[in-house]
């Protein structure tokens, strides 16, 4: 729906929708990345009561720094870092839109790599930074001496890489990581978003941050930590970005009760990631499936899988929709995008794409 021509909103705004995928209800959905598995009621409690503790002093504005949860964090994060070296913010979309208002803006330009993740442009567009899209190989995998070509004539401010990318599961290289970290005059950020769902043997960028000073790493406890409705994202990067971070942020930007509730849940981090191991093995064998079943999969670090290819790829989600399960119609056209849920819902999706497409 377009705006009415009286409501004054910026040109480039104006034919622009807000972002996001349907949210319908419907008894299976797959579609937007998240955890399947809810806290437990013990989890659940803990939050509660530390939310209920933290109401006691609304009347105050929250810690600015919100050093506790940044504490805990970063010994979440391990690898040596300390709390002057984490930030968060209200989801990992804040933590990116924050990046480029400090290091983008006007005459400045940011990179990544097409397909992926189709918030980065709009951050972009927000923050009125140029945006400049490179491509990924066939298989999706970076092309690291295309990226470079790209690199040496853009001379990016900003550079975005995703690892896994969304939406199509592929893990980077950590020697392309290095390459492009060594090349890039500018910040290199790498979104991180499903690390803890990678495969054995794939390295988390966090291992390069000690060599380069303008390396970010962003998380989020959304789907690993199943705390999408909490909102709380994170980057890890050199204290002198972190103060950068700190320049652009809303005072009180991160609210007593999404810290206090960010540092309950890390209390159970044993617990909120146990599922994640049961995860991996349910995508690993849904890719299995679909592969036994004649579908191209691109392979998946994350907890998601791009399969196709479909000539008509709206009628396959619509129909799967109309029995009950709800995909993502996102990133190449031939392909669609299902989440990892339960088996059994799994199991849902399994049947519901054979009725379809057969
Ligand atoms: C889900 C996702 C995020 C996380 O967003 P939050 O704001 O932390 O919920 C970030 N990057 C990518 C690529 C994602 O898919």
């Amino acid at each position: 729906m377009p705006l009415p021509a009286w409501v004054p909103i910026r040109e480039e705004l104006r034919d622009d929708e807000p972002y996001g995928a349907p949210q319908l209800d419907v008894p299976v959905q797959l579609n937007t990345n998240e955890n399947p598995y809810g806290p437990s009621e013990i989890v659940a409690q803990d939050i509660g009561d530390s939310v209920r503790d933290a109401a006691l002093s609304l009347n105050r504005y929250p810690d600015r720094e919100a050093i506790g949860l940044r504490t805990a964090l970063a010994a979440y994060l391990g690898h040596g870092l300390t709390p002057d070296r984490v930030w968060a913010a209200n989801g990992s979309n804040e933590i990116m839109q924050q990046v480029l208002q400090a290091f983008g803006g006007p005459g400045r330009t940011a990179v990544s790599f097409a397909p992926t993740y189709s918030m980065y442009p709009e951050y972009a567009r927000n923050t009125h930074t140029r945006w400049v899209a490179g491509r990924r190989l066939d298989d999706f995998g970076l092309d690291v001496d295309g990226a470079l070509e790209l690199i040496a004539a853009e001379q990016p401010d900003v550079v975005i890489l995703t690892s896994p990318n969304n939406p199509t599961g592929t893990a980077l290289d950590p020697a392309h990581t290095r390459a492009i970290a060594e090349a890039a005059p500018g910040i290199v950020v790498v979104d991180e978003a499903y690390a803890e769902f990678r495969r054995d043997g794939t390295p988390s960028a966090l291992e390069l941050l000690d060599e380069f000073p303008r390396l970010l790493v962003t998380r989020t406890m959304s789907k690993a930590f199943a705390l999408a409705g909490g909102r709380l994202g994170y980057v890890a990067a050199n204290a002198g970005i972190i103060d950068a971070l700190r320049i652009v942020r809303l005072p009180y930007h991160l609210s007593a009760v999404s810290q206090a509730a960010a540092t309950a849940a890390l209390r159970h981090e044993d617990e909120l990631l146990a599922q994640v191991d049961a995860l991996r093995g349910t995508r690993d064998e849904t890719a299995a499936w679909l592969r036994e079943q004649g579908f191209d999969v691109a392979e998946s670090d994350a907890n998601f899988i791009l399969f196709g290819r479909f000539d008509d790829r709206h009628a396959v989600w619509q129909g799967l929709l109309d029995l009950g399960v709800l995909i993502r119609e996102v990133g190449p056209l031939e392909w669609l995008r299902v989440s990892i849920g339960t088996p059994d819902e799994m199991t849902a999706f399994r049947h519901a794409l054979l009725e379809v497409t057969r």
